[in-house]
């Protein structure tokens, strides 16, 4: 019988797959389609997280110049951003998967069922499968990972486009993290959900613009976010001339903790890894997989260690309670930024990006320890404006059960 089965070839499922079958277990792995199929998204992600896991080389392009862009003016933030290569990346993991004999099956998982020593997985096909753990990396939408529903999911959403322009939407080798300039808008649209900018400059002519809801329930429409999109671009006299890709994005932010007694564990969005103030996901899912498999596989080479309290285990591995209490803290910070206005997000934001880097770099990786985010968090609260510690405050009473669950998790 096999170890680990490994539902999801993204790269939640193929990081572990290769991380697990790395530790010397037996590991299988269940996709809809091919492994090898290209995976539809761009990562993007902060250079010194992949410094930290001597991973750079996966990267296709670096920017040195990043950018905030709101009402009152630029900040710069000196720290490099990049996008990774996601082809190598999958490559990369497929050829070590390969090489400890990972082997995979073509299916949509539909079913599972728990017995004393194993657990069978059932596809939409009829395929049986069997392993004594089984992994669910089928991303946001998990297929098997159970968790309460959520009252009021915020979605963050964006449409871009890669391709050329008939002026230059960034400065030279520029990346534009956040672009919440607004003079585009209408007196009734600057009413509405603020969304801004994620630009870049790729090289050869092109560049990538994409016009994103940082968060909002319900999720702000693709046709929104389209128009807004060509009215910035208009607005700054800059015209489409060949579009080479579109990107749509749509995920939850604030998708609630998975149950931690279940027998499947999840990684990747199907274990509510998101970071919820960020959106950002990739950095801490190549933290966190290393650890897991070393878990999941410290676990299966107990004798005495039953299903139950392997898939305990590895959900300890995961979630500890410390990160547990930091994700309400985030949490806490996604409700801030949903209530604020436009002008109290600009104010935001202008205060956030003052904070000593590793402050609001260790803030958006979740590097820092619960007391460190609390400090800096105290400390954004010291730089802000009255109408944004207004919020912030405001928010401490309709949001303080966020709070709570950070002091007694
Ligand atoms: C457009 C977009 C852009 C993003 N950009 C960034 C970014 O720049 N940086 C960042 O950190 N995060 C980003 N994210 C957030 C997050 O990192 C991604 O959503 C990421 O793809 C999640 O990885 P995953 O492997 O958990 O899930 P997915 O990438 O969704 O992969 C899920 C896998 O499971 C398979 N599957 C699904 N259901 C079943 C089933 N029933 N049976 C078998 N297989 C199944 C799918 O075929 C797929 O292979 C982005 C998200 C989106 C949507």
């Amino acid at each position: 019988m096999q170890d680990v089965l490994v539902i999801g070839a993204g790269p939640a499922g193929l990081s572990l797959a290769a991380a697990l079958a790395k530790t010397g277990l037996a590991v299988q792995g269940l996709a809809l389609a091919d492994p090898a199929h290209p995976w539809p998204n761009t990562y993007g992600i902060w250079v010194d997280e992949l410094e930290d896991l001597g991973l750079v080389q996966f990267l296709e392009h670096r920017w040195k110049d990043c950018v905030v862009n709101v009402n009152s003016g630029t900040l710069p933030l000196h720290r490099e951003y990049g996008l990774l290569n996601k082809d190598r990346l999958q490559t990369h993991w497929l050829t070590q998967a390969n090489k400890h004999q990972v082997t995979w099956h073509q299916g949509k998982a539909v079913r599972i069922e728990h017995l004393t020593t194993h657990t069978l997985v059932t596809t939409e096909a009829g395929e049986l499968l069997t392993a004594r753990l089984v992994v669910d990396a089928t991303g946001h939408r998990s297929a098997l990972v159970r968790r309460p529903i959520a009252s009021e999911l915020a979605f963050q959403a964006a449409y871009g486009i890669v391709g050329q322009f008939s002026q230059a939407p960034t400065d030279p080798q520029q990346m534009v993290l956040m672009d919440y300039r607004d003079d585009h808008l209408t007196p009734a649209q600057r009413r509405e959900p603020p969304t801004f900018l994620y630009a870049m400059d790729l090289g050869n002519d092109l560049y990538f613009v994409e016009e994103t809801s940082l968060a909002h329930h319900p999720a702000i429409s693709m046709e929104v976010l389209r128009q807004r999109l060509h009215q910035r671009l208009r607005h700054r006299g800059i015209a489409v001339e060949s579009s080479h890709h579109v990107e749509q994005c749509l995920f939850p932010m604030n998708l609630p903790l998975p149950d931690f007694n279940q027998r499947v564990v999840g990684f990747g969005g199907a274990a509510s890894m998101v970071h919820p103030a960020s959106g950002y996901m990739v950095g801490a899912m190549l933290r966190r997989g290393p650890g897991l498999a070393q878990a999941i596989a410290a676990a299966l080479g107990a004798p005495e260690t039953t299903p139950t309290e392997v898939a305990s285990q590895a959900w300890q591995a995961l979630w500890p309670a410390d990160r547990v209490r930091k994700h309400y803290l985030y949490l806490f910070g996604l409700e801030n930024l949903m209530a604020f206005d436009g002008p109290q997000l600009h104010q935001f934001f202008a205060a956030f990006f003052s904070l000593p880097t590793d402050d609001w770099a260790g803030f958006l990786a979740d590097s820092l320890t619960l007391p460190e985010v609390v400090q800096a968090m105290i400390g954004l609260f010291g730089r802000a404006s009255n109408p944004v510690r207004l919020g912030l405050m405001r928010s401490v009473f309709s949001h303080g059960h966020l709070l709570g669950r950070t002091l007694m998790s």
